[in-house]
């Protein structure tokens, strides 16, 4: 259920700042979701266009742009993209650790009119 309450948070997000422009359509929201952020985009979408009927993010278009997980490396600090069974640095060979990037969901733009 957490995609419901982040397509909430979405909408109301979008119509604050719509307001604040002195928009009074939403036409289009551009999101960055991670892979490992634990959101789809696809589900998010569904519950935005069911939430957002009635105000005026209805029929606003939802474009998602992915984020591989990158792994960082210890050693040398760099990020690099994780492959399937295989997390060393393709610099050095140290073992990466998680990062932050591919776990992010947010707001990258809101477009109004
Ligand atoms: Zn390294």
């Amino acid at each position: 259920m957490h995609e419901y309450h982040e397509a909430i948070h979405i909408i109301e997000h979008a119509i604050d700042q719509a307001k604040a422009e002195g928009k009074s359509k939403v036409t289009k929201i551009n999101l960055v979701i991670g892979e490992s952020s634990g959101f789809s985009g696809d589900s998010i979408r569904l519950h935005f266009e069911e939430a957002a009927v009635g105000t005026i993010c209805e029929g606003a278009e939802i474009c998602v742009k992915p984020v591989k997980t990158m792994l960082r490396c210890p050693n040398c600090r760099e990020l690099f993209a994780r492959r399937p069974f295989h997390f060393e640095c393709p610099h050095c060979g140290t073992e990466g650790e998680p990062s932050e990037v591919g776990k992010e969901m947010a707001i990258e733009s809101i477009e109004a009119q």
